[in-house]
């Protein structure tokens, strides 16, 4: 199976997937494209000619990589078994390792990105604004060393969950006559059940990304989504999964009986206290879609420590951790505690940001 660059049918440039227009873009001539049209075409294999192939890649294993050909100028792309999509480091076309996208590997569907390098930029210094623990050198928009857009490999689950859950609940009734104040508690039990059917829950299928992370940039509007086509990578990094869909079952069917507990603890209104008892869910009737999902990591240094920043590329929901200046942190904390009205929870949303 070839790797393939997406070559202008019109001067040979090398084209990139434009999320603005939704097209395929040749830098060289202006020229855009319609992805689909250009597979049809045909126009995505030009040169298909390849070094060898085989096991569903082609490329050569190294002990720490993999070393794919570029089909433009030969030069040698070092990724490894799970790449998908990046550039020659040489001649700088976009390049797809179609065998790592071609039969089982094939995804279902793939959300392309709405939103830009700059986009994800501008989001991250809207982020820093109002961070006022943040130490002031740490806004410097040089700072960011590297911004990568990647579509991540996820597996939508569709399911079908029941569950049951029981409680304890109070309601108390005071009245008072001359001699006392009399209190009344009642106590109740419980007991809640339900059915839901849930459709495309995400989890991540690459273990490269942080769960938690990728969890937090959620939701991804699926309306949006189109059949996935090799094209629409050109430009970006893509993986594709190296977590199956059966090892990323639990994790799914996990999400959906939280989500059913939630939703069964909510219905329980009315009553002065409430204790959640024991609660079970089942799942059944589970299938799963691949996609390949639209996201931004920004990475910056500080004082030799990493931050990570990662964008939703469709929806522009934004989430980071940021270093915390401890002098500003104390100066604050001081403050606050001459105004002794301010209520805990202040504080706490300052730290947390
Ligand atoms: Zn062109
Ligand atoms: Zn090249």
């Amino acid at each position: 199976m070839a790797n393939l660059n997406y070559k202008c049918p019109s001067c040979g440039g090398p084209l990139k997937f434009d999320s603005n227009t939704q097209r395929l873009l040749c830098a060289s001539c202006g020229n855009d494209y319609d992805p689909v049209a250009l597979e049809q075409l045909g126009a995505d294999g030009q040169t298909k000619e390849d070094s060898f192939s085989f096991d569903g890649y082609s490329g050569e294993e190294m002990t720490d990589g993999v070393v794919y050909t570029c089909p433009s100028c030969g030069g040698e792309i070092i990724g490894d078994e799970n790449t998908v999509a990046t550039k020659c480091p040489y001649c700088d076309n976009p390049t797809v390792m179609a065998g790592n996208v071609s039969g089982i590997l094939r995804p279902d569907i793939v959300i392309p990105f709405k939103l830009t390098k700059e986009d994800a930029k501008k989001k991250l210094l809207e982020y820093y604004k109002g961070k006022t623990l943040m130490p002031k050198s740490f806004k410097d928009e040089n700072k960011i060393n590297e911004i990568k857009g990647i579509y991540v490999p996820f597996w939508l689950f569709d399911a079908d969950a029941e569950g049951s859950a029981s409680f304890r609940a109070t309601k108390s009734f005071s009245w008072s006559d001359r001699n006392y104040i009399y209190t009344r508690t009642d106590h109740f039990s419980i007991y809640r059940e339900g059915a839901a059917s849930f459709e495309n829950v995400p989890v991540d299928g690459s273990t490269k990304m942080d769960d938690a992370t990728m969890e937090a940039i959620e939701p991804f509007d699926l309306s949006q989504a189109v059949p996935f086509g090799s094209s629409y990578l050109a430009g970006f990094l893509a993986d594709k999964y190296n977590v199956d869909e059966k090892e990323s079952e639990p994790r799914a069917g996990q999400r959906m009986k939280e989500s059913i507990t939630d939703y069964l603890r909510s219905s329980v209104q009315g009553y002065e206290t409430v204790s959640p008892q024991q609660a079970s869910a089942v799942t059944k009737n589970g299938k799963a879609r691949y996609a390949l999902l639209p996201v931004w990591l920004l990475n910056t240094k500080y004082k030799g420590e990493t931050y990570t920043f990662a964008m939703n590329g469709q929806t522009g929901k934004f989430v980071g951790n940021l270093p915390c200046d401890k002098g500003k942190f104390w100066g604050l904390l001081l403050g606050i505690a001459a105004a002794i009205a301010v209520p805990l929870a202040f504080v706490v949303n300052l730290l947390m940001g």
